[in-house]
């Protein structure tokens, strides 16, 4: 019999049970009787009646006596165990009958004490530890807190210190750019060019560690820009041939040839991530030979392209116990190998997290003296059709906008609310080399003076001075009717985000940062200004013009086409034949714009690049329409 129906059989009583079983032994006991009295022949229906009413009687107190003794015990415990069941932990009633029942109840009553101290300690232990996480999850929300603290309070500094290192950086940069401009001897320009090279990789220094820092806040998103992964990889390895041939090292790629044509994500991070490798791979190794392989497929998401990039080279190697290390932030693996080849363990801290914004992984495979292997996983987006697609660029100032309202008798003068000194006389150096008038104030409250003496064409406006700051001066400016148009341009020193908004917010027109480079500064100044357009210093020889000018025009094109392919290398050359063609009819505007190419290109920072084309553009257009004005009044 299965236990399902066994479990199913009716309750049936023992009390029940023994009734019919003594009224079965009564009932047999009766029949044999009778049935000996008949065989005798002497049956008696009355003595019978006695008979079967007698030995009735004694079963029924047979079986009432039963019921006493054991079926009620046995009935109690049953009722103590249903309660016990419902989850009521009480002691149950028995009766003393000092026999197996009697043992059982009291065994069910130690049980049942047992299960009260499991409970009351289960009750204790459970409110201690209520007490536990309550008290942890304070001292964590305490932790956060002050997390959260030290986190603002490092963004701070990180402000601050930009500001403090760009402000000396912006007089060093532009006291180089002057005095470089200056006639000098062949030995000096070289000590010249020797400290611009030096100041600007201190900047990519300072853009390492605020990069760092703009990652690890969260601040960094990743572009959405379709692009030739391919060649943007090709061209990203071949800016390392020269490093590596000067080396004597080999430096091949391999691409596999399932690689799509395009994927979308962002270029200049790809480029940066495989720049920190290779060169890394470059700086240690002295012979042999780096390879880099490159595969992309398709996971299970059909709309994403996995791209594997393995980066493997026959140099010095890494300490087994060392490999986990390297990719913290000053860390470097061997503090003797990486002082002799330099470095600041930054590089691969800043891939490692590039990385994971790209969903991917980083890991590292090394033998010591023999070489390592670092391996990259990246995910980039399938890209739907060939189209490339430039993404927004941030702009510093507001083009034309905010130009010309204003009279025409105050248009080359310049009002200059700058509290640094070195600050003041670079840009008052290159304005006044461009034929401004400049007028100086030092902080905000001098120049509200100023602005009631004389009528401005323009304010260049540093946001943090003493007295009155930049941002409070504009809108006290912003609030005079008289003052409401004059343009405003922050200069300021200030790179964190959300500097330019509050500048624009205050009522300023446009915003540059610092170090503020001259022909960014004069294209901005010249945005704003209802300014003539003015004879360059050195007018370009006129029969040149035309040839240069076509030549420019093309130049510009190709120069806009290799930005939009993020091909850098290309537009190095490019830029390099415009500057030398400039020169060579002393397009000085021109020249200088090209050379901030070169610079920003130098410096891979595309967004400075954008920039500088941007100028170079408005320089060129500048001339264009200066040959129009001379062919006009010629004709
Ligand atoms: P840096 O190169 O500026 O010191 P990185 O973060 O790029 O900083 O690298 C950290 C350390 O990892 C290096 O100092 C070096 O010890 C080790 N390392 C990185 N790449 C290689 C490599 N290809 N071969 C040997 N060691 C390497």
């Amino acid at each position: 019999m299965s236990e399902a129906s066994a479990n199913a059989a009716p309750f049936r009583s023992l009390s029940v049970k023994f009734f019919r079983f003594t009224s079965l032994l009564v009932l047999w006991i009766v029949i044999v009787i009778l049935a000996y009295d008949i065989n005798q022949g002497n049956f008696n229906p009355s003595k019978g009646l006695l008979l079967c009413t007698v030995v009735l009687m004694v079963s029924w107190a047979i079986a009432r006596f039963t019921i006493k003794q054991l079926i009620k015990p046995i009935r109690l415990l049953q009722i103590g165990m249903e309660e016990v069941g419902r989850g009521n932990l009480e002691r149950i009633k028995f009766a003393k009958t000092g026999d197996e029942i009697e043992f059982l109840g009291k065994s069910f009553n130690g049980m049942i004490e047992r299960l009260i101290e499991t409970q009351t300690r289960l009750v204790q232990q459970h409110e201690e530890l209520e007490q536990k996480v309550h008290e942890r999850t304070q001292a964590l929300e305490e932790a956060m807190q002050k997390a959260m603290e030290a986190s603002g309070a490092k963004s701070e500094f990180l402000a601050n210190m930009s500001h403090e290192l760009r402000t000396p950086m912006n007089g060093l940069l532009g006291m180089i750019e002057l005095s470089l401009d200056a006639p000098a001897s062949a030995e000096q320009e070289e000590q010249l060019e020797t400290a611009q090279r030096c100041a600007l990789s201190l900047l990519a220094l300072v853009n390492d560690v605020l990069d760092l820092s703009k990652i690890e806040s969260g601040k960094m998103a990743l572009e959405k820009i379709s692009f030739p992964l391919a060649n943007q990889l090709e061209d990203t390895l071949k800016g390392h041939e020269l490093k590596a041939r000067q080396k004597g090292v080999l430096l091949d790629w391999k691409f596999a040839p399932s690689m799509p044509d395009e994927v979308v994500g962002d270029p200049l991070r790809l480029r940066q991530i495989v720049n920190n490798l290779v060169s890394n791979s470059i700086k240690f190794t002295d012979e042999g030979a780096i390879e880099v392989r490159v595969a992309a497929f398709k996971g299970t998401d059909p709309t994403k392209w996995n791209v594997e990039l393995h980066v493997i080279d026959t140099g010095a190697g890494i300490p087994q116990d060392k490999i986990a290390t390297i990719f913290e932030k000053f860390t470097q693996a061997d503090g003797s190998i990486s002082r002799r080849y330099g470095g600041t363990g930054l590089g691969l801290a800043i891939t490692e997290r590039l990385v994971d914004l790209h969903n991917g992984s980083i890991s590292a495979e090394s033998e010591l003296g023999l070489g390592s292997k670092f391996s990259v996983l990246l995910e980039y987006d399938v890209a739907v059709a060939p189209v490339v697609v430039l993404a927004p660029v941030e702009t510093e100032s507001k083009g034309s906008e905010g130009s010309t309202s204003h009279s025409k008798d105050n248009a080359g003068i310049v009002l200059l609310v700058e509290d640094n000194i070195v600050n003041q006389k670079v840009v008052m150096a290159v304005l006044k080399k461009r034929g401004y008038e400049i007028d100086l104030a030092s902080n905000g409250e001098e120049a509200l003076v100023k602005l009631e003496q004389r009528s401005y064409a323009v304010v260049l406006m540093d946001v943090q001075m003493p007295v009155l700051d930049g941002l409070e001066t504009t809108r006290r400016m912003r609030l005079e009717e008289r003052w409401k148009d004059i343009p405003v341009i922050a200069m300021t020193a200030h790179a964190m985000n959300g500097d330019k908004e509050k500048c624009l917010a205050a009522g300023m027109n446009a915003y540059i940062s610092k170090p503020v480079h001259s022909a960014h500064l004069l294209a901005t100044i010249e945005a704003y200004t209802s300014r003539p357009v003015k004879k360059l210093t050195a007018a370009p020889v006129d029969d040149l013009m035309k040839p240069f000018l076509s030549r420019a025009n093309d130049g510009l094109a190709q120069l806009r086409k290799s930005l939009d392919n993020t091909d850098l290398a290309t537009l190095e050359e490019q830029v390099g034949y415009l500057l030398q063609a400039a020169e060579a009819i002393s397009a000085t505007g021109i020249v200088e714009c090209a050379k901030r190419v070169e610079i920003a290109v130098a410096a891979k920072n595309t967004d400075d690049v954008m920039h500088s084309l941007l100028l170079l553009e408005g320089e060129i257009a500048l001339l264009n329409q200066q040959a129009v004005v001379t062919s006009y009044h010629a004709g």
